[in-house]
């Protein structure tokens, strides 16, 4: 039977915190907490404004820049909006797509989620996309069901080469930003669920390599535990990562 190695990855979404002065000073304290780890990648998800001086900063180190969201057109008469080019022309290798807040707060249906996956992968991004129910789904015992819909429709039109880059993170919404956490084996589960969606639309391949991040209230007191089993690919972390000294502690978990 073949082995499948995959590097954890633990992705700091910053949300609307850090002005590019903050960004950059976040970035100066937190290198040396990290120099020379390479179990993990790290990539730091500043907002737009940021990405230029975080990527700058960045350069020549292991750490790679994601932006928090992008258009799924390649340009035109969208005021407001930045493109997947314009993303790589700053420097940026990451793009998180379709996290709950643009979800609930923004009108970002699974069908839009499918075109800015597709637009971040022709443009060679890689991209974290979100998955997850609320705390209503979950109590309803439609977790399972939610997590097919939501990946069943994302993983649509993608050849199995693109797929390559795709990154998946389950963030239960009723984790995000309150403290609850999921447990690990709970995170395990749904994991497992949305490997097997992978499998079903990309391919086993995409599939056993496919890293799929928890999110939701990761901390430095819970980050191990959750990092032990071997379903949980990595974190998507927002609040703890706002700390140069918390986020190192979560990567050295
Ligand atoms: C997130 O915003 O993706 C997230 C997981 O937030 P928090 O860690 O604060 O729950």
């Amino acid at each position: 039977m073949q082995m499948y190695m995959r590097k954890k990855l633990i992705a700091a979404n910053w949300k609307m915190y850090k002005t590019p002065q903050q960004a950059r000073e976040f970035v100066a304290q937190f290198l040396p907490l990290v120099r020379g780890h390479d179990r993990d990648e790290i990539v730091l998800c500043p907002s737009f404004v940021c990405l230029s001086a975080v990527a700058d900063a960045l350069k020549d180190t292991h750490l790679g820049t994601g932006a928090q969201n992008m258009s799924p057109e390649k340009e035109g008469a969208f005021t407001g909006e930045v493109s997947a080019a314009m993303l790589r022309a700053v420097g940026c290798t990451h793009v998180i797509l379709g996290h709950s807040e643009r979800r609930q707060l923004f009108g970002e249906t699974d069908e839009m989620v499918n075109l800015k996956l597709r637009a971040a992968l022709e443009a060679g991004l890689q991209p974290i996309v979100c998955v997850g129910e609320l705390l209503a789904e979950r109590e309803a015992g439609q977790t399972e069901a939610v997590l097919q819909r939501q990946c069943g429709i994302a993983f649509r039109n993608i050849s199995s080469a693109e797929a390559a880059r795709l990154i998946v993170a389950y963030e239960p919404v009723w984790a995000i930003g309150t403290g609850k956490t999921a447990t690990p084996e709970m995170a395990a589960e749904a994991h497992a669920v949305v490997r097997y969606e992978a499998a079903k639309f990309l391919g086993d391949a995409v599939a056993q390599n496919l890293r799929i991040l928890y999110g939701g209230s990761v901390k430095p007191e819970n980050a191990s535990a959750l990092m032990a089993k071997t379903e949980i690919d990595g974190a998507l972390v927002g609040g703890a990562s706002l700390d140069p000294k918390s986020f190192a502690a979560i990567v050295k978990y």
